[in-house]
C-alpha cells in the first residue's frame, strides 16, 4: 500500500468516526427534546394546579370586618396583590413571594400589615393609581425598617 492510500484510509476512518459521533449526538438530543414535551403522567395534577391558580385565596366569607374585606380584595384583584410586597416579614418567615400569598391561607387574617396593605392597595387602585405608586405608598406606610 502506498503512503498516499494509507493517508486516505485514515482520513476516511476519521470522518466515519465523526459521523458516528454526530449521529449519536443527534439521537441523544432528539430523545431529550422528546422527553421535555412529554405530557405529565398525571393530568389531574395539572388540573388541580390550574384550579388553585384560579381560586388561590380563601373565601372572604370565612372572616369578618376588615379581614373579610382584605380577603375579598384578594379574590377580586389577585393580580394587584401579586404585584405587591408584604412587609410583615412573611417573605422571610414563610417564603411568601408577594401579598397575594398571604391570602392563600389563614396568614392574612392574623396580620394587621397584610390586611392594611390589601385594603389600602384596593383603595388606591380604585382611585386609578398605577401599581408603582401603590407600591411606594405601601412601602412608606408599612415597611418599618424593612
Ligand atoms: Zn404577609
Amino acid at each position: 500500500m502506498s503512503r498516499k492510500a494509507k493517508g486516505r484510509r485514515a482520513t476516511l476512518m476519521v470522518s466515519l468516526a465523526a459521523l458516528l459521533a454526530m449521529t449519536a449526538w443527534a439521537a441523544t438530543s432528539w430523545l431529550q427534546a422528546r422527553q421535555t414535551d412529554v405530557v405529565p403522567a398525571n393530568p389531574s395534577d395539572a388540573q388541580k394546579q390550574s384550579g388553585a391558580e384560579t381560586y388561590p385565596t380563601l373565601d372572604p366569607g370565612l372572616f369578618k370586618g376588615e379581614v373579610r374585606e382584605a380577603y375579598a380584595v384578594a379574590r377580586k384583584n389577585p393580580a394587584l396583590l401579586a404585584a405587591l410586597h408584604c412587609y410583615c416579614g412573611c417573605d422571610r418567615a414563610e417564603g411568601h413571594r408577594n401579598l397575594l400569598d398571604c391570602y392563600r391561607d389563614q396568614h392574612g387574617s392574623r396580620c394587621e400589615i397584610c390586611t392594611g396593605e390589601a385594603i389600602e392597595a384596593e383603595r388606591l387602585f380604585e382611585q386609578g393609581a398605577p401599581v408603582e405608586q401603590i407600591r411606594d405608598v405601601l412601602r412608606a406606610k408599612f415597611a418599618r425598617g424593612h
